[in-house]
């Protein structure tokens, strides 16, 4: 049994993590979102100050939106859409048949109009677009969402579906920089905060495809995306907990945003990977709360 495979065991034998049968899906106790409820309220006063607009979504998203996004054209192999079933009753007749005999009873469904959120920030763009252009100081979005991704995996901190927090600065590429800048900074104060060692490096998203490779490159070299890595699973490189990723006026070209001098707005998101972040908390100061440092209890107002 390797090392992270011995994390996980760990956490199920202490009923942290209840197992579904499908891999990256678990469900959760109450320590795990007793820590969950301490981040979301130490992330909240990390931006305080700020005055961002809070936004919470659920799980999905308009197909259209969705499309719009271009979320296809980069990561297809990720997407997850939502079916239906609309038939009548003969239909219904029939799957039930399909479901008795064991057979392939999916041709029933019908696409839903709906399409699992891949990245809680592709909720935001298309609502600050819809209001016009831009103000001076340019928008900043406090948002949260339920994300998909179709990547199963044995690591418990690679998740199917996991909760994304992000702050989403939007404006000028000199906003929007310095923004990323003082995030990535912050970032690092609330980790240590937070008791967890780190490293930060620049980083890449998994572009699909042979042309996705170069995209991957490209990205890399421009320093377009960094993360913050904490050791999690033992016996595996650290892990992602969170990203500072800045997109230049891909969305802002997406969607038409503007900036009153009427150049495409440039946007960039803080990600905090809420699960991974518990998971580290959990590696690092084990299972027991109460033998918690202060500190971090003090930070996660654990009490
Ligand atoms: P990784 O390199 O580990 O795949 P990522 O680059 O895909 O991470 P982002 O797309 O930047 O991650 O997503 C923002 C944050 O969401 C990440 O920093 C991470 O903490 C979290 N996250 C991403 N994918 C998953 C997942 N499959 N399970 C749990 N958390 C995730
Ligand atoms: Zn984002
Ligand atoms: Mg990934």
């Amino acid at each position: 049994m390797d090392m992270h495979t011995s994390f996980r065991s760990r956490l199920v034998a202490a009923g942290i993590l209840f197992p579904t049968g499908v891999d990256g899906l678990w469900g959760r106790n109450g320590t795990f979102e007793a820590i969950y409820d301490g981040l979301e309220r130490a992330i909240t006063r990390a931006g305080l100050d700020d005055k961002a607009e809070v936004m919470r979504f659920p799980p999905a998203m308009a197909q259209k939106t969705f499309e719009k996004s271009g979320y296809m054209k980069n990561f297809p192999h990720f997407a997850g859409t939502v079916h239906c079933f609309c038939g009548d009753d003969r239909a219904h007749h029939k799957l039930m048949g399909q479901m008795e005999r064991g057979e392939d009873w999916m041709e029933n469904q019908q696409p839903a109009d709906l399409v699992l959120t891949p990245a809680a920030c592709y909720s935001v763009y298309p609502i600050v677009a819809q209001r016009g252009v831009l103000a001076d100081d340019g928008h900043l979005v406090d948002v949260a969402s339920y994300c998909f991704r179709h990547e199963p995996s044995l690591e418990p901190t690679r998740l199917q579906l996991f909760r994304m927090r992000e702050y989403v600065r939007i404006g000028t590429p000199a906003q929007v920089l310095a923004f990323r800048e003082d995030w990535m900074e912050r970032g690092q104060a609330f980790a240590r905060s937070l008791g967890l060692p780190f490293e930060v490096e620049v980083a890449n998203d998994p572009f699909f495809g042979r042309a996705g490779k170069l995209m991957a490159d490209s990205q890399r070299m421009q320093n377009l995306k960094f993360e913050l890595l904490i050791p999690v699973n033992d016996g595996a490189g650290p892990t992602a907990c969170l990203s500072f990723n800045y997109h230049m006026s891909y969305f802002g070209d997406t969607w038409d945003i503007r900036t009153p001098d009427g150049e495409p707005a440039q946007t960039a998101c803080c990600a905090f990977g809420m699960e991974r972040l518990v998971l580290a908390l959990l590696r690092h100061h084990g299972f027991d709360l109460a033998d918690w440092p202060a500190e971090v209890r003090d930070t996660l107002g654990l009490g």
